[in-house]
């Protein structure tokens, strides 16, 4: 990892993009998309989240070294953010600093009260209170004003709004502030600067605007560096799937959530989950003024499955029957649609093409409106660490995308130069 210091870039304010690998083996693949379709876009070939590098037993380490080899291998020295994902704790913050990674998103969700929103008065005074004497200063400066958004909407602080916005986001507004002083300090200490993410987007309940601009003003005060905010967009946000939800009510949110960006300092919006979110990008990127990052995860994995099917469809056939006994038990902590009964038995299949399109059919070519097929996709996708982990197909999976490399990177280059053209505003 010597060139570590020289590859790691800062995110910036413009373009970029996230490509989580959670084999390893898929930099190659997400390079050749970045030079088939990633003109003006930053990558960010070095990704992931503490819960998958746990899922994978993978190393902050160890996915920094397989980004670096894998933009070595390919050829690509134009360099890559690190973005240390979904950052919990201290600890996880320190580990991740220590091999290079310079993004740190912040990831406060088990502090986030999502039963603010629909609090009764009394129960809401009380949330209020416990958010802390920070946020009993904004609320002084802040209530009853409004101010005016580049949009030429306006934004109001009306008490109530102010109020549940404290109540939901005051905690875990304070302990991402915490975890941020710690990341800046880490990363000097290693040599670097840190930038930072804030990220929502994990919660029950849509992130309003208010809700926005309190926490980005927070930020602000304590002199911390905020790169982005992740917030919870209205609808839903799938693993593997486009968005699901009223369509207007999600570009007015994009649209709002952009200028209040711009209106406090000019830090990105990301999009997390955003694998094949493709009618979402278009709308992003037009009203970030090309100021986002688009963060995606796991479908490189599902590429890694269709090298499968297409290649060895025995081993593909294990995978899904494996996948299917472990659904229900790691589909708890992603929000999902799927059910078994969306995608056939490997025995209810006449051939291998059948199972591929069950399993790894993309939402936007099977179609919305034609039925849930694309579903299927989502019982593979979320039981990757069981398939990874277990002896037999994990090293199987492994030893066939060594043989075949070339495949495999084809895939992904497809999969993510699509993704990559609809950024395009
Ligand atoms: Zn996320």
């Amino acid at each position: 990892m010597s060139s570590n210091s020289t590859s790691i870039l800062p995110l910036g304010d413009g373009p970029s993009f996230g490509f989580g690998d959670r084999i390893g083996t898929a930099t190659p693949g997400h390079v050749e998309a970045m030079r088939q379709a990633g003109d003006g876009v930053l990558p960010v070939f070095a990704q992931q989240s503490i819960r998958e590098m746990q899922r994978t037993a993978r190393t902050p380490e160890g996915v920094m070294r397989d980004a670096l080899d894998g933009m070595a291998s390919a050829g690509w020295s134009a360099g890559t953010g690190a973005d240390a994902d979904h950052l919990k704790t201290p600890a996880d913050v320190d580990t991740t600093a220590a091999v290079g990674f310079r993004l740190f998103t912040l990831d406060p969700s088990a502090h986030v009260v999502d039963a603010a929103e629909a609090a009764e008065p009394d129960q809401l005074a009380g949330l209020v209170a416990e958010a802390g004497d920070e946020a009993a200063v904004w609320l002084a400066d802040r209530m009853g004003t409004s101010v005016q958004l580049d949009t030429g909407e306006s934004l109001t602080f009306d008490p109530e709004a102010c109020h549940r916005a404290v109540a939901k986001l005051g905690r875990a507004v304070e302990a991402a502030i915490a975890l941020g002083h710690h990341a800046v300090a880490a990363a000097a200490r290693h040599g670097g600067t840190a930038e930072l993410e804030l990220s929502v987007d994990e919660t029950e309940t849509a992130t309003s605007p208010v809700e926005h601009w309190f926490a980005a003003e927070r930020f602000r005060a304590a002199g911390l560096p905020l790169r982005c905010i992740a917030p919870r967009f209205p609808g839903s946000f799938e693993k593997g799937i486009d968005h699901l939800g009223d369509r207007a009510e999600l570009l007015t949110s994009i649209g709002r959530h952009a200028a209040i960006a711009r209106a406090l300092g000019g830090h990105k919006l990301s999009l997390h989950s955003g694998s094949d979110k493709l009618s979402v990008y278009g709308p992003l990127a037009r009203a970030t003024r090309g100021s986002f990052h688009v963060k995606t995860a796991g479908t490189s994995y599902l590429e890694a499955l269709r090298v499968a099917a297409r290649r060895d469809p025995a081993l593909f056939a294990a995978i899904v029957r494996f996948a299917r006994a472990r659904f229900e038990t790691d589909r708890a902590t992603y929000h999902l649609s799927a059910q078994l009964a969306d995608a056939p038995d490997p025995a209810e299949c006449t051939d291998a093409t059948q199972l591929e399109d069950a399993y790894l059919g993309r939402w936007s070519e099977v179609g919305e409106g034609k039925g849930f097929e694309g579903l299927g996709r989502q019982i593979v996708h979320c039981t990757f660490g069981s398939v990874l982990g277990d002896e037999e197909l994990g090293a199987h999976l492994r030893a066939l995308l060594r043989d075949e490399h070339a495949l495999h990177t084809e895939l992904l280059a497809e999969h993510f130069a699509r993704h990559l053209r609809a950024l395009r505003p």
